[in-house]
């Protein structure tokens, strides 16, 4: 095992743009995905088995669905932790359940390793780019040996706490980014079928109290007909809903606006746009309300 060696669990959206990153910034990335065929689109060393990617690097990361798959990949027969040694880190980059994340590091503790949980943001594009914000929990010794790894792959990095502070962060921006994005694609639908220029509808809500990420990155490209493929799925984003109600109902606060986006999300898996991106959870709004497409007459 040498420390330019990276291993790296999960080669799906995210997974595979970033495991690119690091190969163009220089180390050597040994990946692992249980379809074939994402493995291999990716264009790094493809190991047969998890237990294989873990025996081959000090620093190992993952970037899976959701904690369901975390834990079977960590606690699982052949798993992470049945090969993992004493000083090996583990990072979690995928969106997971911060009580979940919290259990998982003590386990690798007990065998004398590390649990890092980073949460990303960004999407595709800065994945791509290597341009993501990562809001990371965990151990301090083992988060400053992180530091060569997360330069190709994240322009700003946040230690946020303790094991789960990552993924609770990362939870709470999730959140309003679903929001946002489930508000804005109803208030475009509704522009349109009013019969509003949609271009300058969104001149005035980036300039006006109505402008959030989704008016500012998302509608310009979606109005003419681009959804900027390859990002997070309405079922994704669903998940990462469900997992905030879930940290709010551990903390004790009212959640009392989850509702709307786990309708608009429900709603476009509903109706067969549950492993496309986000975004088209306008066209889901579009279709009830009489197949209205916002780049179409
Ligand atoms: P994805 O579904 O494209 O990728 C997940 C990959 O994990 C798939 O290739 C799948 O085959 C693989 N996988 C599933 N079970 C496995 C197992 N048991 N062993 C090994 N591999 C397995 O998802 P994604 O969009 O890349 O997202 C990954 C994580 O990052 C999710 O938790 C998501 O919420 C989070 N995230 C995604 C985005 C985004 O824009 N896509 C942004 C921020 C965070």
């Amino acid at each position: 095992m040498d420390s330019t060696t990276i291993g790296f669990i999960g080669l799906g959206n995210m997974g595979s743009r970033i495991a690119r990153c690091l190969r163009a910034g220089g180390f050597r990335v040994v990946g692992y995905d249980s379809n074939p065929e994402a493995a291999a689109k990716v264009g790094i060393e493809v190991g047969a088995s998890v237990a294989e990617v873990v025996r081959s690097a000090q620093i190992i990361l993952m970037s899976l669905p959701d904690s369901k798959v975390v834990e079977a990949v960590v606690e699982g027969d052949g798993g992470v932790l049945s090969s993992v040694e004493k000083g090996q880190v583990v990072v979690d980059l995928s969106t997971a359940s911060a009580s979940s994340t919290i259990r998982l590091a003590r386990l690798f503790n007990d065998r004398g390793a590390f649990y890092v949980d980073a949460g990303i943001s960004g999407g595709a594009a800065a994945a791509e780019k290597g341009t993501l914000t990562l809001m990371v929990g965990g151990a301090e010794e083992a988060i400053e040996r992180l530091t060569p790894v997360f330069r190709p792959i994240a322009s700003k990095v946040v230690v946020m706490g303790g094991a789960g502070a990552g993924h609770t962060t990362k939870l709470l921006n999730n959140f309003l980014n679903a929001v946002s994005l489930a508000a804005t694609a109803e208030v475009m639908v509704a522009g349109k079928k009013a019969g509003l220029d949609l271009h300058q509808l969104l001149d005035v809500l980036n300039a006006s109290s109505g402008v959030n990420f989704a008016t500012l990155n998302r509608f310009p490209k979606i109005v003419d007909g681009d959804y900027l493929e390859g990002g997070l799925t309405s079922r994704l984003m669903t998940k990462d809903v469900v997992l905030y109600a879930d940290l709010l109902h551990e903390l004790g606060v009212s959640s009392l606006n989850t509702a709307g986006p786990l309708a608009s999300f429900g709603l476009a898996t509903a109706l067969g746009y549950g492993d496309a991106i986000s975004n088209r959870v306008v066209d889901a709004i579009g279709d009830i309300s009489g197949g209205i497409r916002l780049n179409k007459a």
